[in-house]
């Protein structure tokens, strides 16, 4: 199937999405939402709670079937049986994914033999260090704190370095400097020619790394702004746009 658009350069778009819909029963959660992310960008999508944020990243991610449109990543629809389509994408959603008898190395080894990395305990480490939590590697991860968790789940979605990291609220319940830890990791990314798009309703941690900012009410994008203006002048509009 051909990309959904045609690569000037000879590159497709690292993730595109054409008209996505999504309705459960008489919701329509997702109201035909275009969104394409090339390498080296992180796209941000904010918005109140029921606004399809979720159902977006899922759908966008391969967990959630579009009730229409189209998903491609590099130019390959993410329909078709072939699981080398989905390999480049990490997903952060709500569950960790995680076994909590298991240490977070152990969970992460586990992760990185299923995907066939060639050192899985020291993917694990590394992926750990990343995130600024090597000195929690051999502890159980029901012994973790809330927020200590998530940076395990954002490990585990590292592993691999995916090309297309989506993350669903990655900032939930961290504290100021793991928090500035996983913007150093995406600006990093970033600057790796890597893509992102990040879900959160909390504007402060994520709008100064994002390339592209997008807002969504009822399901669909109502602004998209590239970069992001300034959140000082941004916010009143926002308020204003919550309340229309
Ligand atoms: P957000 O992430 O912005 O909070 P969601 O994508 O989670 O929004 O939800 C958007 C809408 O879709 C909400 O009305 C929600 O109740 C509904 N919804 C999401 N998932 C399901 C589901 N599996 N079954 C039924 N309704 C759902």
């Amino acid at each position: 199937m051909p990309p959904l658009t045609p690569p000037a350069d000879g590159s497709s778009p690292l993730l595109e999405a054409h008209g996505l819909e999504r309705r459960f029963g008489n919701t329509r959660a997702v109201r035909g939402v275009d969104i394409t992310v090339r390498g080296g960008e992180l796209v941000a999508v904010f918005g109140p709670n029921g606004a399809g944020k979720t159902t977006l990243l899922r759908m966008l991610g391969g967990l959630v079937r579009p009730t229409s449109g189209r998903v491609a990543v590099k130019g390959r629809d993410l329909k078709s049986s072939d699981p080398e389509v989905r390999r480049p994408i990490g997903l952060l959603s709500h569950q960790s994914f995680l076994y909590d008898d298991l240490t977070a190395a152990e969970n992460l080894a586990f992760t990185a033999r299923i995907y066939g990395l060639a050192e899985p305990r020291g993917a694990a480490l590394e992926s750990l260090a990343a995130i600024g939590l090597e000195h929690k590697a051999h502890q159980p991860v029901r012994s973790l704190s809330r927020g200590m968790v998530q940076r395990v789940a954002l490990a585990r979605a590292l592993l691999a370095e995916p090309e297309i990291l989506l993350l669903d609220e990655p900032f939930t319940g961290l504290d100021a400097p793991a928090a500035r830890h996983i913007q150093d990791v995406l600006t990093s990314r970033r600057s790796k020619g890597l893509g992102a798009v990040v879900v959160s309703h909390q504007f402060a941690e994520v709008w100064d790394i994002a390339s592209h900012m997008m807002v969504m009410i009822e399901g669909a994008v109502i602004r998209r702004e590239s970069p992001p203006p300034p959140l000082g002048s941004f916010l009143p509009e926002y308020e204003s746009l919550l309340r229309e």
